[in-house]
């Protein structure tokens, strides 16, 4: 199994670098997809070398020595499974699960499930959350870069809500095309059905197909963590929101000097934190996971 490099140093199975701040310890199981995301390492046609998923090397290590290091640790808070469907790989997370079990650590695996059955799986096996990607909100660029049909996606994702209320997490990537009006349209419908909204940042990898595609901008993106925040909060429903002709957030009908930082800090399910998985150490983050340094950014005519 592997382990991001932060969450092996957090853990002491690597003796040196920085510390960081990780109360979620992240696991990688399985290897080159049987899909095929445009923007993903491990797709089944990426170039990028072994063991990358976003920006983050995860080194292999044995079950057994991750197992006792979260054991002896104190500080964990939540044991995330990062899925890569692949052969074999649901025998190893399951028997991962079945070894952290009696840890009582919240456990989170963010799978590409595509039954309810599958989901229940996950369930059975003691996971306390399920991450089920959507990555891409609109319908035409996630048949483009994911595959498979948006709606059949949601409804899935709306049946696994039903079935486990406030255990159902999805991802979203921004700045793979789509407006701001979409994402935000689309973070309202999750929190309307119950699940909760990780945003990521588009982050182009070496070896994918859209290695070239560019990153988003720091505007665009906190004004989407503005709206996830306020919608996930109930401070505000789409509909409170204006949009330009393009689709960007010019008004939030909310008062800006009252947004907390935390609404800038990772979001997900509780104690995510995924430092540097889309952020380039000395340049500003997108998603904060300790302290905030953020610059200040543009909503309609005003800087927040
Ligand atoms: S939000 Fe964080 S903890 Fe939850 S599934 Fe995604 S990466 Fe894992």
């Amino acid at each position: 199994m592997r382990l991001s490099y932060g969450s092996a140093r957090f853990l002491g199975l690597i003796k040196s670098g920085p510390i960081l701040n990780m109360k979620t310890i992240y696991t990688l199981f399985g290897e080159k997809c049987t899909f095929d995301c445009a923007y993903c390492a491990q797709a089944r046609t990426s170039r990028t070398s072994e063991g990358m998923l976003s920006r983050v090397v995860w080194p292999k290590f044995e079950m057994g020595d991750v197992v006792k290091a979260i054991e002896r640790s104190s500080e964990v808070k939540r044991i995330c499974l990062q899925i890569v469907s692949s052969k074999g790989v649901k025998d190893e997370a399951f028997y991962f699960l079945r070894s952290v079990r009696n840890l009582k650590i919240p456990i989170s695996a963010s799978v590409r499930i595509l039954s309810e059955k599958e989901g229940f799986e996950w369930f059975e096996q003691g996971v306390e959350r399920l991450g089920i990607a959507t990555d891409v909100v609109d319908e035409k660029l996630y048949e483009l870069y994911r595959g498979g049909e948006l709606k059949k996606h949601v409804s899935l994702l709306k049946k696994m809500a039903e079935k486990f209320p406030s255990r159902i997490t999805t991802h979203v990537i921004v700045g793979m095309g789509e407006s701001e009006k979409q994402m935000v349209e689309f973070i309202q419908k999750m929190h309307d059905i119950g699940v909760t909204v990780g945003l990521f940042a588009f982050t182009p990898i070496k070896g994918t197909k859209l290695e070239n595609h560019p990153k988003p901008s720091i505007h665009s993106y906190r004004r989407i963590q503005i709206a996830r925040y306020l919608i996930e909060e109930n401070l505000a429903n789409v509909k409170d929101f204006k949009f330009s002709e393009v689709g960007e957030i010019t008004d939030s009908g909310f008062d800006m000097k009252n947004i907390p930082d935390r609404a800038f800090m990772t979001s997900g399910c509780p104690d995510c934190t995924r430092p540097y998985y889309n952020e380039e150490p000395g340049k500003e983050s997108y998603n904060f996971f300790d302290s905030i340094k953020r610059t200040s950014f543009v909503v309609g005519d005003r800087k927040v």
